[in-house]
């Protein structure tokens, strides 16, 4: 599938430039040099978005769920088909590791598809019996035109992880991807176009967050939102959004905890703990940042620690032997290191990393930084209470369960957690006293579609994935029949 150098929105079916006629430059992180123009759509392209799903509504949501289900499953297969030119794209668009987006994310997306696809088939309502009076049965209707925005850091798994189940249900959609990584949105719509889905079923604007984003989030058509990034664009669209009283799930940011007793499968904890710290760079919310390790196996872990992230390999993103491509963006790899300066001026003492890398060549401008490990800081500081969002970690020594849940809670955020311990009753009280709303016992990043997924505190509201996504993009109603 070509990858075309100007992205266009699909609206109602069709390709089109911007109202506007303007442009924004999309640049690859890994060389750094501007490589495809993106729309820079304003309301007014938003706005014919909003009418095509509206027009599409009322047969889209009555078309059954087998013809749903049909069409869907055919994006996934084209998804597929094309795997090697999505892989490439979300490369280029982000600076990962081919790898990665070959085995993770592009199957993911099409997994994405299919799972809320099928799932639909088995979507069922509760009945309540009251008991010789009346039967009650909850209908559940699709809400209408629906808004999904989601971020850079997993651009077409995130993208498909609000669309399907959205579509699923049988709402209409009008969706923006990054402004930083639209291309593999863009070949989606090229994919929805060869499956035959109804025009204007599924609508993409291109362009940024505070233009396009906002127009899609404020118009009063739109009923729901779903919406995955920052911690403060959450709070803006929950601002925007309560006066309409709009339905709104909101995936936000992270500080995750990774928690090591000393009782620990040493192995494969520390395998584990090198991916957890710097998969996609840092770059995903789940990544556990700040590292808590039982005293007596401190010394241990930072020493192999240390010595196996020195191992790993940061360059050019199209090797299969990469283990680090580029950060996402210029002003990215900007913010990850003035959270380096903070954090020695914080007192911290950088046992490795902490430099830009220079890669010789093609990629020479590229956005290249070492995998970067800090010890020293206390769990109040603010390198270890603001989300850095880079490969970046701390590493802190803790004595007590009591002592480390103390530190594991002290941030704004609540999303996820990773314990490692053989002590099943430990294990057990941790997850239950983590303000957390995901927690990992001995791994991490393992994933079951069908489960609640999602954040306590500041890193969001409501849950997705399985029912929770499919609850979320429909509207109970109780019918009550006497009998
Ligand atoms: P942002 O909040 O900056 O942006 C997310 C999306 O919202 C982008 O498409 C952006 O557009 C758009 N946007 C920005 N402003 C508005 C607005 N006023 N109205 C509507 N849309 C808007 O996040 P990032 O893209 O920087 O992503 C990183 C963040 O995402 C991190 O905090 C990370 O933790 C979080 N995240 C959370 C996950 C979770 O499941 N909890 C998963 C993955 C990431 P544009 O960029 O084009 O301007």
């Amino acid at each position: 599938m070509k990858f075309d150098q100007q992205i266009r929105n699909y609206i109602y079916g069709e390709l089109e430039a911007p109202i506007s006629g303007t442009y924004i430059d999309n640049y690859s992180p890994a060389t750094g040099e501007v490589y495809s123009k993106i729309p820079d759509s304003d309301e007014r392209d938003v706005l014919r978005a909003v009418k095509a799903a509206e027009r599409a509504f009322p047969v889209w949501s009555n078309c059954g769920v087998k013809k749903r289900f049909r069409v869907m499953m055919r994006i996934a297969d084209i998804i597929e088909q094309y795997l090697e030119d999505f892989a490439q794209a979300e490369t280029t668009d982000t600076g990962k590791p081919i790898t990665l987006s070959r085995t993770i994310d592009i199957p993911r997306s099409h997994s994405n598809l299919r799972f809320f696809a099928t799932a639909i088939l088995h979507f069922a309502s509760e009945a309540h019996h009251m008991e010789r009076q009346a039967i009650n049965y909850t209908m559940r209707r699709p809400i209408g035109v629906v808004g999904c925005i989601s971020p850079w850091n997993l651009p077409l798994y995130l993208f498909t992880w609000k669309i399907a189940p959205a579509l699923a249900a049988g709402n209409c959609v009008v969706a923006k991807p990054s402004e930083i990584t639209p291309m593999t949105a863009y070949l989606l719509s090229k994919a929805c176009i060869e499956a035959g889905l109804p025009a204007g079923v599924l609508n993409i604007v291109h362009g940024y967050g505070q233009k396009a984003g906002q127009a899609i989030v404020e118009h009063p058509l739109v009923k729901a939102v779903s919406f995955t990034g920052g911690t403060a664009t959450g709070k803006r669209i929950a601002t925007l959004t309560a006066p309409h009283f709009k339905k709104v799930s909101l995936e936000l940011g992270g500080k995750n905890p990774n928690v090591i007793f000393a009782d620990c499968d040493f192995e494969k904890m520390m395998t584990t703990t090198v991916r957890s710290s710097f998969a996609n760079q840092g770059q995903i919310c789940l990544c556990g940042s700040r590292i808590f390790v039982e005293k007596h196996l401190y010394e241990l872990f930072r020493d192999e620690f240390v010595k196996r992230v020195k191992k790993m390999v940061i360059g050019n993103p199209y090797s299969d032997k990469t283990d680090l491509g580029a950060v996402v963006s210029k002003e990215h790899k900007e913010k990850i290191l003035s959270y380096i300066e903070l954090a020695k001026e914080e007192g911290g003492e950088i046992l490795y990393g902490g430099e830009v890398v220079e890669v010789a060549g093609k990629y020479e401008n590229g956005y290249y930084l070492q995998p970067t490990i800090i010890e020293g800081l206390n769990h109040q500081c603010k390198t270890n209470q603001e989300e850095i969002f880079g490969p970046v970690v701390t590493i802190m020594p803790f004595d007590t369960e009591e002592e480390v849940l103390a530190y594991a809670n002290s941030t704004q955020y609540g999303l996820s957690a990773t314990v490692w311990t053989q002590n099943i009753s430990r294990a057990q009280r941790m997850a239950e006293k983590l303000e957390v709303g995901i927690v990992w016992i001995n791994t991490w990043l393992t994933r079951d579609l069908r489960t609640p997924f999602g954040g306590m505190k500041n890193s969001g509201l409501g849950r997705e994935g399985g029912w929770e996504a499919l609850r979320f993009f429909t509207e109970p109603k109780n019918v009550c029949i006497h009998v």
